[in-house]
């Protein structure tokens, strides 16, 4: 009964693209099997996660929320996917996200927008986003459909729908988790990383997860360090950078006071606050909404209606014209506006004054928190400028949607790890996270702050 209960709250949600109820069963029959014969049980044994449908399982539905792949079944499985049902977990479904990943609020995708659990309090009952683009797996972890879920974080994927939705989630060191078999991109940027209820199921989860794959030649040839073995709220010793330029104009009241009771709790555990300086810290959104589209209009390339996926063939059409109407009618609006910004700041006349700009500006980012690292051990941020808004209210303005991506964009571009945490509740009881960003590798670092907050 539990189970049907939670299935309609999945469908009322729309958390998820496709249901895989019988590979759940099976992962925890075969958990059952091996308590009968007395074997040891592997870290995630029966465990039911949900999949971001931007991974690749074998034979199962995976569309990264477009038309385009409306009814694609991968003949291999994704590295990630494929080590999280090595350590014993299972699969309830498939779930929903902003349309190839692009969004802040799950309204991009093919398969209409993601509910979030939460709502308001004071009489406004209205709908509000989940976050993007991980919005189904932040609204079914948070609505405790599945106790953890895989997401993928470009520009803050993981880290502001864990924060609309005041559940944790981690993006590790770009390079820790494979990026064999999820759909690409912006290639220098993705990375995969779980979200779930708490920073201790973060640390299992993104053990199981993370590891040196062949298969990837950005993948990083190091052991995955023991996570969980070593969480620690205690952080004397560590010193805590605030960022002074993360006090971006108009930041709400309630956002400010999140942060200082941050740094408040961040004393009690034993740090020392220290204020930083990264001064490029405003040239972070152009840059990363100018590498990002350009990284994927290579990528969507590759969807021409021959390979796999749709196509539009009208009778008597040539070539081009099939590739145009397969493209037009597979992509959605944000997927084509970023594939028109890409290839604008690709074209010949303007690769440099753009991409190669936002490539040296890239670097100038990264080399601020270089110099950070002198002073701190780990950053304290907000994750998002704001608590989660409407659904629609952003959706006419794509660069008010982009402007949410404020303080998650930076660590991406600097490839490090980062990772959300429940904060508070605003004056309508809505979530606010704090970020914690790391040295590349330190995860541990973030893990333990997270754990000192939360
Ligand atoms: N919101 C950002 C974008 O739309 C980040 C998305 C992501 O991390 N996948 O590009």
């Amino acid at each position: 009964d539990a189970f049907i209960v939670k299935v309609s709250r999945a469908k009322a949600l729309n958390a998820f693209i496709v249901e895989t109820p019988d590979h759940a069963l099976a992962a925890a029959r075969a958990a059952d099997e091996a308590v009968a014969r007395g074997d040891a049980l592997k870290p995630l044994a029966g465990v039911p996660i949900g999949m971001k449908d931007l991974f690749a399982t074998k034979g199962v539905q995976t569309t990264a929320a477009s038309h385009m792949l409306e009814g694609f079944k991968p003949v291999y499985e994704s590295t990630v996917s494929q080590r999280l049902f090595d350590a014993g977990a299972g699969m309830l479904g498939k779930l929903n996200l902003d349309q190839f990943a692009m969004g802040s609020s799950n309204e991009t995708s093919y398969f209409g927008n993601v509910i979030s659990p939460w709502r308001r309090g004071g009489g406004d009952n209205a709908p509000l986003a989940p976050g993007g683009s991980s919005g189904g797996s932040s609204s079914a972890v948070s609505a405790r459909l599945c106790p953890g879920a895989t997401g993928t974080d470009t520009g803050g994927s993981i880290r502001q729908p864990a924060a609309f939705t005041g559940i944790s989630g981690i993006k590790p060191t770009y390079g820790r988790c494979s990026r064999w078999g999820i759909v690409a991109f912006a290639s220098s940027l993705d990375q995969a990383g779980p979200m779930a209820r708490d920073v201790r199921d973060c640390a299992i989860l993104l053990e199981a997860m993370a590891g040196h794959d062949a298969k990837d030649s950005t993948s990083l040839n190091l052991p995955v360090p023991k996570w969980e073995e070593n969480l620690s709220a205690d952080l004397r010793g560590k010193r805590v950078g605030v960022p002074a330029e993360y006090l971006v104009d108009g930041m709400p009241s309630e956002i400010a006071a999140l942060w200082q009771q941050g740094i408040d709790w961040v004393k009690d555990a034993g740090a020392e606050v220290v204020e930083v300086s990264l001064p490029h810290t405003k040239y972070a959104l152009p840059t990363y909404y100018i590498i990002a589209p350009a990284e994927a209009s290579s990528n969507l390339a590759r969807y021409d209606g021959v390979r796999y996926g749709l196509r539009e063939l009208a009778e008597g059409a040539n070539l081009q014209e099939m590739y145009a109407a397969t493209r037009a009618a597979g992509f959605g609006a944000e997927v084509q506006r970023r594939i028109l910004i890409g290839t604008y700041v690709l074209s010949a006349g303007f690769y440099d004054a753009y991409f190669t700009k936002a490539q040296r500006v890239r670097a100038l980012i990264a080399r601020d928190f270089d110099n950070a690292w002198s002073q701190c051990d780990l950053l304290l941020t907000p994750t998002a400028p704001s608590a989660a808004f409407a659904l629609g209210e952003k959706q006419a303005d794509p660069i008010a949607m982009y402007l949410n991506d404020v303080f998650t964009v930076p660590a991406s571009l600097a490839g490090l790890p980062a990772m959300s945490v429940p904060g508070g509740l605003d004056k309508d009881g809505l979530p606010l996270g704090l970020q914690i960003i790391g040295r590349p590798l330190d995860e541990q670092g973030v893990l333990n702050a997270g754990l000192a907050i939360e």
